[in-house]
């Protein structure tokens, strides 16, 4: 058994770059441990996740702000803290902020990430589709 207080001791916030868009901040709670990695991820406005897959799944947990999360194929769904999200283990997706605002998460990934290409910004939803 493993008890994180608040962070993981010794890192520093990374700021993300090569599989996102915009500015996206990456604390870590969890370095990989036993296949799972835990992140606390702040998207500043407009910033957001490439699509990707997680090979095992991941749990998003939304702390402040307001953002989106999407899965292929579908409209994007508007995000407030309080909420949880299931993402299953091979689902392309995509998280991040809103144009206009931070969003927060905690994200739970369990097993490797697989990227993909950027979300466009015709992908990505105005504040008029909230
Ligand atoms: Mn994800």
């Amino acid at each position: 058994m493993r008890i994180v207080r608040g962070h993981a001791e010794g890192t520093a916030s990374v700021l993300k770059s090569d599989t996102f868009v915009g500015t996206v901040w990456a604390d870590s709670v969890l370095p990989t441990t036993d296949g799972t990695t835990i992140n606390v991820v702040t998207f500043t406005p407009g910033a957001r996740t490439n699509w990707h897959e997680h090979t095992d799944g991941q749990i998003l947990q939304v702390l402040a702000g307001q953002g989106w999360v999407c899965t292929e194929g579908e409209a994007p769904r508007a995000l407030l803290p309080g909420d949880t999200v299931w993402v299953p283990p091979g689902e392309r997706h995509w998280h991040g902020a809103t144009e206009t605002t931070l969003m927060t998460h905690t994200a739970i990934s369990i097993g490797p990430t697989r990227w993909y290409g950027q979300v466009r910004d015709e992908e990505y939803p105005t504040e008029e589709s909230r």
